[in-house]
């Protein structure tokens, strides 16, 4: 038999249209890791998600409960019938969930970006057919590398491969944690029509009110499913505390959700309106990085007895946006318009 490639992957035969994950970021206790399992059993969720091995930012921080997590996640299933599903990042990681009997390993956005380690989890779960493997769009927004990462898990035989969009980061504030742009999972659904693709609301957004407003935006653009983190006390979670819900808002959610079925014609629309929307985010976070800048500037200025209004520097300014903007084939009336109004916005912000 020969390899997969990700235009033949068939989707996943995983309960539910939509498709929903959920479970805590984080398992933290035996006690916290059934209770949710049970509220969420108690609503129909089939699939209980929790992060035993957490991959975190800053060292120091709680980074997850390990090995004896596989053990709460065996009594979720045993107590609740429901799925299994956690986070690997390593090849002990692997083996270790494959020996609990964990139903499915998802891997997350920083071990997707790195082809070594993806390399070594797919010789860790290599002939393991009855695993199913999620693998989450890397931290940065690169299709080839989130491609690669899936075929490196079809090479080694699996073949209950899925995808899971969690958006990408960006330097800078912005409003949701990990920006969707979400033309990129659509393109990827463009070369694997077949393959099950959910989105991750929670890790989009980063803030429980826009768990509701994301989910149902990745519904309405045709994916099959969503990974929701959902916690009994989100307050105290040791973990993602901002974004996680409970299992009664996840009831309510799913009870809100609209099922659309949308006409390629309508979807194709759709998307390019998202990506209006994708640009206008950004705009708007650029606008505001550089304003913070003026201010900045301005009181620089203003300690060093320096004037606001530099006409040499803005003229100079102006020359190279406006020769930046004739290679970009924008057109140069529409630069200098813009470029005007953002300057006398600094101005004024640095007269403040
Ligand atoms: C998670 O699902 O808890 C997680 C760490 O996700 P990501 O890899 O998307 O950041
Ligand atoms: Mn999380």
């Amino acid at each position: 038999m020969g390899t997969l490639s990700i235009q033949d992957i068939q989707p996943l035969d995983i309960d539910g249209s939509p498709i929903i994950i959920a479970g805590p970021c984080s398992a933290e206790t035996e006690q916290q890791t059934l209770d949710a399992a049970l509220a969420l059993s108690a609503i129909g969720v089939k699939v209980f998600r929790a992060g035993i091995w957490k991959p975190r930012t800053m060292p120091g921080g709680f980074e997850g409960v390990g090995d004896k997590g596989l053990e709460w996640l065996q009594l979720v299933k045993r107590e609740t019938g429901m799925l299994t599903a956690t986070e690997v990042a390593t090849v002990e990681h692997v083996n270790a969930a494959l020996a609990a009997g964990i139903d499915i390993l998802w891997i997350g956005a920083r071990t997707s970006a790195n082809p070594f380690a993806m390399q070594d989890i797919a010789n860790a779960v290599h002939g393991h057919d009855e695993i199913t493997v999620l693998v989450k769009n890397p931290v940065n927004p690169d299709l080839e590398l989130w491609i690669g990462a899936i075929q490196r898990i079809l090479n080694a035989g699996v073949t209950r491969v899925g995808a899971v969009h969690r958006g990408f980061s960006a330097a800078g504030e912005h409003l949701y944690r990990n920006e969707p742009q979400w033309h990129i999972p659509f393109d990827l659904r463009r070369m694997a029509p077949g393959m099950t693709i959910l989105c991750d609301p929670s890790h989009i957004g980063g803030r429980r009110e826009l768990v509701e407003p994301l989910s149902q935006q990745a519904l309405d653009m045709g994916f099959d499913g969503l990974m929701i983190e959902t916690h009994c006390d989100p307050d105290q979670a040791l973990s993602d505390s901002a974004q996680q819900i409970t299992p009664e808002e996840l009831k309510s959610i799913k009870d809100r959700l609209v099922i659309r079925s949308g006409t390629p014609v309508e979807d194709e629309l759709a998307l390019l309106r998202q990506q209006i929307d994708d640009c206008d985010h950004e705009l708007l976070a650029v606008l505001a990085r550089r304003m913070k800048v003026s201010r900045e500037i301005g009181q620089f200025k203003k300690t060093h007895n320096l004037r606001v209004m530099q006409p040499q520097r803005y003229q100079n300014v102006l020359k190279n946006r406006l020769a930046e903007g004739e290679r970009l084939a924008l057109d140069p009336d529409f630069v200098k318009r813009v470029m005007q109004a953002i300057h006398e916005e600094s101005v004024r912000q640095q007269l403040d």
